[in-house]
């Protein structure tokens, strides 16, 4: 997954105080609302209300695995600091999905004193109560597979705007799609649930020998990407299974690889 919006400017980065120990990011306002990284679901809200003191956290998590720099991972990260008027505006509650690109989270002053959005990613599903108290007394988001970095969880996408100040410092190490499509290669050992109806095809343009219907699972020895994907996002794979190509259109939205 990408990141969504067109700015980018941090004003506290992991070295900041309040993000010791912690893998946490402060987005400055002026990026404005943050939009979707993918399609996410609310799965946990904390310290709701209209008080200074109610930081309006929201945790989310993505509906499939997405292709992030690190593999194909399920991702889960909590936002704080939202006011509580956005909070409601935005309609948000448990179970509730935010498409990809739709504004999910808005910088506020809840609980702080300028305002930012405090973001902090995890791979895996939310664990526990989402979070714990570290050494020092900072908070850490807690996750099935762990806290990771912003790069390590989201793509930078080209032509974004990059501001750099505070404690924001160089040594993010951003990753472009075009890394993104070059790792597409040689899964082994896959299994491959698909979201919508897919095509096992004898070639490109071969009759279909059957079709892997919506929710089911595929087990294949290996699957092979062939570049690049095209413009509507879609990307013809192969798969081999018992020495035998299946040929197929991968929407890479809309696939489970486990
Ligand atoms: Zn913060």
């Amino acid at each position: 997954m990408e990141y969504s919006n067109d700015y980018l400017k941090i004003t506290g980065g992991i070295n900041a105080s309040s993000h010791l120990k912690s893998k946490a990011n402060d987005l400055a306002y002026t990026i404005g609302s943050l939009l979707a990284f993918a399609d996410v679901k609310v799965v946990k809200t904390y310290s709701v209300g209209s008080n200074s003191s109610n930081t309006n956290s929201v945790w989310f998590t993505t509906l499939t695995s997405e292709n992030t720099p690190k593999g194909f991972k399920q991702v889960t990260f909590r936002c704080a600091h939202m006011n509580y008027a956005d909070f409601k505006k935005l309609g948000i509650k448990i179970g509730k999905i935010f498409k990809r690109g739709e504004v999910c989270y808005m910088p506020g002053t809840g609980g702080t004193k300028y305002s930012h959005i405090h973001i902090e990613f995890g791979f895996g599903k939310i664990k526990g109560s989402g979070w714990y108290k570290l050494s020092n007394g900072n908070w850490t988001i807690s996750t099935t597979q762990g806290s990771c970095h912003i790069w390590e969880a989201i793509y930078m996408r080209k032509g974004v705007e990059i501001a750099k100040l505070g404690d924001y410092r160089d040594d993010y190490a951003w990753q472009y799609k075009k890394e993104l499509q070059s790792q597409l290669t040689d899964l082994t050992k896959v299994n491959v649930t698909y979201k919508k109806g897919l095509n096992l095809r004898k070639s490109i343009q071969g009759n279909v020998i059957r079709t892997l219907s919506c929710g089911n699972t595929e087990i294949f020895d290996s699957i092979h990407f062939l570049l690049p994907i095209a413009k509507d996002g879609f990307q013809w794979a192969y798969g081999v299974k018992n020495g035998i190509n299946h040929y197929f259109q991968l929407d890479l939205k809309c696939i489970n690889l486990i």
